[in-house]
């Protein structure tokens, strides 16, 4: 397939050039762990890079993986992707192959990988950095002082900050650094950060690329040349995505075009009638003209995406009572997946913050954190009505 003519959703079904012996239309799972040779010339024309093919599972070198890497590739627009066990592998194995002279994080990101660059990373030597979004005359120092890799997630969790990808591109670049997007709140349907000058897209698939929350897994996607340092931390790390979870995730992607659209469409929605409600103080959604990164949305984001967040009148008890009688919302901290999800930030992902640092990140106890799922739009803004009366 070239992946410049043909559009996401085409590229989601038929991007693998990988083929079926019987014609099934998609991969079957190889659950296997070694590949056999004819003779030990074709063993080594393999091991040595000189023919493509499938040797050791661990490698990523199964067929079931090369199918999926080829088609998450396609879809963020890249030359190339490895698949991982999760978000936080590929994370892991960016931030130790190219990330070693010191890496910038921007604006609030997942906790886990706050946790991972100023917990455990520092252990290793690696310094890293985290500054806040408003903060951002800081970063050309930062990369005067070494530091070679930017990481943000844009929109920010839980309070949907719009962070500027082309622009801290060309920062970045000036430096002679590299910049990675974490893309899992957006989804390549809803932004392309290559395209915006990006190198390197991270995903935690267990999100939006799954979509049914029955998987953990997580990619990561780029040119070959900075992928190919990365090969060996993965391999080495042991953080490769099991063969069965590979076939389950390329199933998912025949369905992302339509599953995300689908939750743009029902999120802006709930957005619309949640900021007409009364017991609401704020709703922090990239759809709504009057929020403040409206504007940069529209021009750096296709879809508006299918997370928001609202803020009850009253304190952090009252949006916890409301979260607690919901129905259709389920009460968890993941995201993406068929069922709407609440969560309770102060609860749940920014818990072991203390209560000063939320508050310089503009995270109050009030806010609860909406993922939108599938169901009808009419039935879960009767959920959330039902919980704030
Ligand atoms: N990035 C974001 C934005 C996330 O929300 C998460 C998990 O919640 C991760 C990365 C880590 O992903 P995983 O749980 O698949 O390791």
């Amino acid at each position: 397939m070239n992946p410049n003519k043909s559009g996401l959703a085409t590229l989601a079904i038929h991007a693998s050039s990988q083929s079926d012996a019987h014609g099934s239309p998609h991969v079957p799972i190889y659950n296997t762990t070694t590949f056999s040779f004819a003779s030990t010339a074709d063993l080594l024309d393999v091991v040595d890079g000189r023919k493509a093919g499938s040797l050791y599972t661990r490698y990523g070198l199964n067929p079931s993986i090369f199918a999926l890497e080829e088609t998450l590739a396609a879809i963020e627009g890249a030359e190339h992707a490895w698949a991982f066990c999760s978000g936080m592998a590929a994370e892991t194995a960016l931030f130790l192959a190219h990330g070693r002279e010191g890496i910038v994080c921007i604006g609030d990101a997942y906790g886990g990988t706050l946790e991972l660059l100023s917990a455990q990373l520092p252990l290793l030597g690696i310094k890293t950095h985290c500054i806040l979004a408003n903060e951002l005359e800081k970063l050309d120092g930062l990369l005067a002082d070494g530091a070679r890799l930017v990481f943000f997630e844009t929109p920010t969790n839980p309070t949907l900050e719009l962070i500027d990808i082309a622009a801290v591109a060309a920062i970045a670049h000036r430096h002679g650094a590299r910049l990675a997007i974490d893309n899992t709140f957006a989804s390549p349907v809803n932004q392309r950060p290559l395209e915006l000058g990006a190198d390197f897209v991270v995903h935690s698939a267990t999100k939006y690329l799954g979509g049914h929350s029955d998987i953990t897994a997580g990619a990561l996607m780029g040119a070959k040349d900075l992928l190919l340092p990365v090969w060996n931390w993965r391999k080495n790390l042991g953080s490769m995505i099991a063969p069965e979870v590979a076939s389950l995730l390329a199933r998912s992607l025949r369905t992302l075009d339509v599953r995300v659209r689908r939750q743009n469409a029902t999120a802006q929605a709930v957005a619309e009638a949640m900021r007409r409600h009364p017991r609401i103080g704020r709703v922090l959604y990239p759809g709504l003209p009057d929020f403040p990164g409206h504007a940069l949305a529209c021009r750096q984001m296709r879809g508006f995406g299918g997370m928001l967040t609202i803020e009850v009148a009253g304190d952090g008890a009252a949006a916890t009572r409301v979260a607690d009688r919901l129905r259709l919302f389920a009460l968890a901290p993941s995201l993406g997946g068929a069922e709407s999800l609440v969560t309770q930030p102060c609860t749940t992902t920014h818990h072991g913050l203390a209560p000063e640092e939320r508050a310089r990140r503009g995270i109050s106890d009030a806010m609860l954190r909406l993922s939108i799922g599938l169901e009808d739009a009419v039935d879960l803004i009767a959920d959330l009505e039902q919980a704030l009366a």
